[in-house]
């Protein structure tokens, strides 16, 4: 047998690093500990050879005339390497949260929260006069709207739009040809990029509001309204979206181009109305133009080219 070497008991200042290295817990259970257990007995006062434990622990780890102890040398080793791993994760994320600046994050997050507000404010206020005015001067109200491109989101672009479909859902109440155009010209100015992947879920609620938009364009002006020029810009709108869905890569988006395209036809083909043929006919030629790249309205037949010319100056 070694001889006994028993050594004074552990220097305060030891014992500090150890409760701190410990948390001041049990390194078996992390209920509070209390005694400071010599690994392999009082032969050094190292750090390696101490651990942390509770009264119960210290018992189970202390007996001795059994043949196998409770809690072994060995685990408590485990025990404590673990626990100490443990704290000081816990001590290095707190002291990373730190240095993450979200105080200048909130700050940003901060200024475009209220630079939206201030903007949906003022398209609010345009909404109203758009509402109070007729179509003479719609369109000049409706202006008012580009200076906020610049500082287009999703949450801007998603309030114009539902803005655009409200406009486009009285267009068979005598919507001019130039209203139309200028509708076209804020979709081109305020649709988001589908880039950012994390925001594509909001981009896609503005795509089905583009959509409906062209839909109610064209399916207004070649049901209720008669004027194809019109219906021209409401077909260009779904096709400026069957071009995004492409080369997005958004196949749903896609998929319901085609479905407004179907409805559309559907719709002019119905038996009760004999008047249809000349818009049934545009409605094909630009569905046969979807995958040309240029946005330019495709050639017509003479026919309909004479029809669109005259709608319009409408
Ligand atoms: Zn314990």
């Amino acid at each position: 047998m070694a001889k006994k070497t028993s050594i004074r008991k552990v220097p305060p200042k030891i014992a500090g690093k150890l409760m701190f290295k410990s948390d001041s817990q049990c390194c078996v259970c992390q209920k509070k500990g209390d005694h400071i257990h010599h690994l392999a007995g009082r032969v050094s006062n190292d750090l390696d050879n101490l651990a942390l434990l509770c009264y119960e622990h210290h018992n189970q780890a202390s007996l001795t005339g059994t043949l196998s102890k409770k809690l072994s040398k060995e685990a408590i080793i485990n025990y404590r390497d673990h626990h100490y791993k443990v704290i000081a994760n816990k001590r290095q994320k707190a002291l990373n949260a730190f240095r993450t600046p979200i105080f200048k994050l909130d700050e940003e997050i901060l200024l475009t929260a209220n630079k939206n507000a201030i903007i949906i404010l003022e398209i609010a206020k345009i909404k109203e006069d758009f509402w109070e005015a007729d179509w003479d001067n719609r369109a000049e109200i409706l202006s008012n709207i580009s200076k906020f491109s610049d500082h287009s989101n999703n949450r801007i672009a998603f309030e114009v739009f539902e803005f655009l479909e409200d406009i486009t859902c009285q267009t068979r109440a005598n919507m001019p040809y130039r209203m139309a155009i200028a509708i076209y010209f804020y979709i081109l100015n305020f649709f988001p990029v589908f880039y950012y992947k994390k925001e594509k879920a909001k981009t896609m609620e503005i795509a089905h509001l583009a959509v409906h938009i062209g839909h109610n364009m064209a399916y207004d002006a070649t049901i209720h309204l008669r004027n194809l020029a019109v219906a021209q810009v409401g077909l260009t709108v779904l096709k400026f979206m069957y071009r995004t869905a492409k080369q997005s890569e958004v196949p749903e988006l896609i998929k319901m181009v085609n479905h407004a395209y179907d409805e559309l036809e559907r719709t002019l083909k119905r038996p009760e109305r004999n008047d249809l043929e000349n818009a049934l006919e545009l409605v094909k030629v630009f569905r046969n133009d979807l995958n040309e790249w240029d946005l330019a309205f495709p050639p017509l037949p003479k026919h309909l080219e004479d029809i669109v010319n005259i709608d319009c100056l409408k």
